[in-house]
């Protein structure tokens, strides 16, 4: 009979193994003011960030940092085209994972 081991991982644990070498260029840019963010889903995008980039304050504003994005793209699917500028961070930078 062989023996199991069973673990459980939560996100938060996964990510804090994987290294960042920010960029000093964010590769994620939002418009600024609620006016601005006009359409975009900015309840969507504060709730199902993995990675909590995104912060709603209590006068509707969303709040966003790059740093600790882990490069989903999640925000660039469910954000109109045009309304957020999404690309990779510049080649050797952002999240390097780690699956050890
Ligand atoms: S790409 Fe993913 S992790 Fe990065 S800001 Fe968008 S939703 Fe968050």
């Amino acid at each position: 009979m062989g023996v199991s081991i069973r673990r459980s991982l939560r996100l938060e644990d996964l990510l804090q193994r994987d290294v960042y070498d920010v960029d000093e260029k964010p590769h994620i840019e939002i418009p600024r003011g609620r006016d601005a963010q006009e359409g975009l889903p900015a309840k969507a995008l504060a709730l199902l960030c993995p990675a909590g980039c995104y912060t709603l304050t209590p006068s509707g504003e969303l709040i966003f940092s790059y740093e600790g994005c882990v490069e989903c793209g999640l925000c660039r699917v469910v954000s109109p085209k045009g309304k957020i500028r999404w690309e990779y961070p510049r080649s050797g930078r952002g999240i390097v994972y780690r699956f050890t």
